[in-house]
């Protein structure tokens, strides 16, 4: 699912965008986030823990 087109979802406010479009970006744990905007990239820096949610775990567990 994500992955193979480069579609990400942002971490604040849950829209679906693509990593090519993206201009915003992070860094967390080896991770790499993508932004819609600016304010949401801010949002996270300011507290990464709060919305680097461990989606990226779960969505691979439950099958
Ligand atoms: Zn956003």
């Amino acid at each position: 699912m994500f992955g193979l087109f480069g579609k990400v979802t942002d971490p604040v406010c849950k829209m679906g965008i693509n990593k090519k479009e993206a201009k915003f970006s992070s860094e967390s744990k080896g991770n790499m986030y993508y932004f819609c905007s600016q304010n949401c990239k801010d949002k996270f820096g300011t507290d990464p823990k709060k919305y680097a949610v461990e989606e990226t775990k779960s969505e691979e567990c439950c099958h």
